[in-house]
């Protein structure tokens, strides 16, 4: 069974790229009936913090990417990584070095004079440990092959070759005892029984250093995949202003879940011409191999698009549970909570239909609903404010009486009664509602005027509209 996982860094955020990765690896978890596992990469005791590893279980979970178990924490694995170190070392395939820091610096100083990458020159591979000098702490070191070369077969880039002469002996146990990154990676993903890698292509290099790792114990190497970095809309390195951001600024943008998921999967993978897609389909479509080489571009304008998608296919009582989902992530958004009684709920829910055909995120909606929260006396915008002239404020009060006798408040009773009241004082039916519509929202936008007569109530709308009416 395919087992896979996602391995961040608790140093910052889940950001965008980073939460694409545990998408693949989820979709190809449940594409395969296989598990995803979480491994909490926080041997970095410097910069791995407690937040940023709840702000990234929060950030997979809101994003609706469940992984299978508890998360693993690499920095409790330490005695471990040790462990397998020193079986290295039993086996002869990794050694002591003894080398001092002015040694090392040497070597460094060596290679930048002869125009090449620094490399350790293994001088303690072949030497006895008896020589070692007194009193110092010496690392543990691989013996990596020094001819021919590391063979990454990578299910995205392809077969990708590494000579190994570039790749020297690498640090696997540190002086103090701790693993290096790329020694604890292999030892954990070995462990945890994982047989396939996702991962960002910035660690192609690493694969062929942990490919000598899995050899020298002889592990089967996992099936990988280096998927490529997200850029920008231009072409650039994803920066703050192209989307850089973490998945939780997305919440707060308004985004759904649903619609991130399905924009990210799009980033780099694609089914034929298919651009929204349920989690059913990008699941049964979904294969490592399909994955694109080249760089992915963000584009929030296709993001939004797709989310206005999602909005208006989603049923409206689980939208508007997303809505209360988000709403404590939104600018005013806990003081609008406070205010959702009963009767507002109801109006919020019954208002959805006509609220979602006109916005592309929560943030619009919730904006667009704001007429439901507003007190009496109505603020109004500039536009309706300049709109409620002296005519207007005169139709206001014409067109009053005949809403306080439609006796059955129905969205038929109240579009009859307007469109009577219109063609009897010879007005066109758009010169009616705009009055209407700054009244009862303060504005010159909004859902259907009779869906907002509606979904306010007999009561509110005369009320507010005899607030405006000259
Ligand atoms: N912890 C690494 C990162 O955050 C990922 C390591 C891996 O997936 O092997 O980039």
């Amino acid at each position: 069974p395919v087992v896979t996982r996602f391995a961040p860094s608790p140093t910052g955020f889940l950001h965008i790229g980073g939460a694409r990765t545990a998408l693949f690896n989820w979709l190809y978890a449940c594409h395969t009936g296989g598990k995803m596992l979480l491994r909490i990469e926080d041997t970095d005791r410097q910069r791995s913090t407690d937040a940023a590893t709840a702000a990234i279980l929060d950030g997979l979970t809101w994003l609706g990417l469940n992984w299978d178990g508890e998360p693993v924490s690499q920095f409790a694995r330490a005695e471990r990584h040790r462990e397998v170190a020193e079986e290295l070392v039993a086996k002869g395939e990794a050694y002591y070095c003894y080398a001092s820091p002015e040694e090392l610096d040497a070597m460094r100083e060596k290679a930048r004079a002869e125009g090449r990458p620094p490399r350790y020159d293994g001088r303690w591979r072949d030497r006895d440990p008896s020589e070692a000098p007194a009193g110092v702490k010496p690392v543990i070191r691989i013996k990596a092959p020094q001819d021919g070369e590391t063979v990454v077969e990578d299910k995205v880039q392809g077969t990708v070759r590494f000579p190994n002469k570039d790749l020297d002996d690498f640090i696997i146990l540190r002086s103090d005892g701790t693993p290096t990154y790329m020694h604890a990676v292999v030892v954990d993903d070995h462990d945890m029984g994982v047989t396939h890698i996702i991962r960002g292509d910035d660690h192609l290099t690493n694969a062929a250093r942990q490919t000598i790792i899995y050899k020298a114990m002889c592990w089967d190497v996992p099936v990988m995949g280096h998927i490529p970095l997200i850029h920008g809309a231009d072409g650039a390195k994803l920066s703050k202003r192209h989307g850089a951001l973490g998945v939780e600024a997305y919440r707060a943008m308004g985004y759904l879940p649903s619609a991130l998921r399905n924009y990210l999967a799009r980033l780099g993978w694609s089914h034929g011409d298919d651009e929204v897609m349920s989690d059913e389909d990008m699941i049964r479509w979904f294969d490592i191999s399909d994955v694109n080489k080249g760089a992915a571009r963000f584009d929030f304008q296709k993001l939004e698009a797709l989310n206005g998608v999602h909005m208006r296919q989603m049923a409206d009582d689980r939208l508007f549970a997303a809505i209360l989902d988000t709403l404590p992530y939104l600018e005013g958004g806990n003081d609008l909570l406070t205010k959702l009684d009963d009767r507002r709920r109801a109006q919020f829910l019954a208002a959805l239909p006509g609220l979602k055909e006109r916005a592309k995120t929560l943030v619009e909606l919730v904006d667009g609903a704001s007429f439901l929260f507003a007190e009496r006396p109505l603020p109004l915008d500039e536009r309706s404010g300049e709109l409620l002239n002296t005519d207007a404020r005169q139709l206001l009060a014409e067109i009053a009486p005949v809403l306080q006798n439609v006796s059955d408040w129905t969205l038929v009773n109240i579009e009859e009664a307007v469109r009577e009241f219109a063609e009897r004082t010879d007005r066109k039916l758009g010169k009616v509602a705009q009055p209407l519509r700054a009244a009862l929202t303060g504005r010159t936008t909004s859902p259907g005027i009779f869906d907002v007569l509606s979904v306010l109530g007999r009561e509110e709308s005369l009320a507010r509209i005899r607030d405006q009416a000259a």
